[in-house]
């Protein structure tokens, strides 16, 4: 009985019961993805990459905590073209980009981390630094606020990325924020409330 409750679905990797294949929007981009993901994150019941993820197949999750390989990712992608997502003191706002400017953006970086976590990879790790940021003038409103946090960190990592590249392409990322809706509202059916307003 217990081996069959914590079987796992092949595809989407959750729990059987838990299982959202059936949301998976066909979707894709033409940016590149990449996200830097605090190990902590990754356990977080209400993490969002793994949606993401599966939202968007090209998106590529690296551990800030395996150095090496964060440091040679970082080394293989161009400056020029690629823009971190943070709301660093010298950030531009995405939302002041222009189309040509945009055309020449090839892929964005996205910290998954507290705000707090966050603020702290970015001020110790070096290589980010090359490339240029990007924050958020005027954040969408999440769909779960349940990080204390300033605003524009307040968005789930999934809303963060779809608001970006929507920003970046015009693509239509809405699919993306309903299946994390649809995915979530799920996976919680049958829990109690206040098991649905972790807080890290
Ligand atoms: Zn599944």
């Amino acid at each position: 009985m217990q081996s069959a409750k914590r079987a796992h679905c092949g595809n989407c990797h959750f729990l059987i019961k838990q299982c959202v294949c059936k949301w998976i929007p066909v979707l894709s981009t033409r940016l590149k993805i990449l996200i830097l993901q605090d190990p902590k994150e990754a356990k977080h019941a209400k993490n969002t990459v793994s949606l993401l993820s599966l939202g968007l197949p090209s998106v590529e999750c690296i551990s800030i905590a395996n150095h090496d390989v964060l440091s040679s990712t970082l080394r293989q992608k161009d400056p020029a073209k690629w823009r971190l997502v943070f709301p660093s003191d010298d950030a531009v706002p995405i939302e002041s980009i222009d189309a040509s400017s945009a055309t020449e953006v090839e892929g964005l970086i996205l910290l998954d981390a507290t705000w707090r976590k966050a603020k702290k990879f970015y001020f110790t790790e070096s290589l980010l630094h090359a490339f240029k940021a990007v924050c958020f003038l005027r954040p969408p409103v999440g769909q779960y606020s349940i990080r204390k946090s300033p605003s524009m960190e307040s968005l789930s990592t999934l809303e963060a990325c779809a608001y970006a590249i929507e920003q970046v392409t015009n693509e239509n990322m809405q699919p993306l924020r309903d299946f994390m809706v649809a995915a979530q509202e799920w996976q919680w059916r049958k829990q109690p409330l206040s098991h649905r307003h972790l807080d890290c």
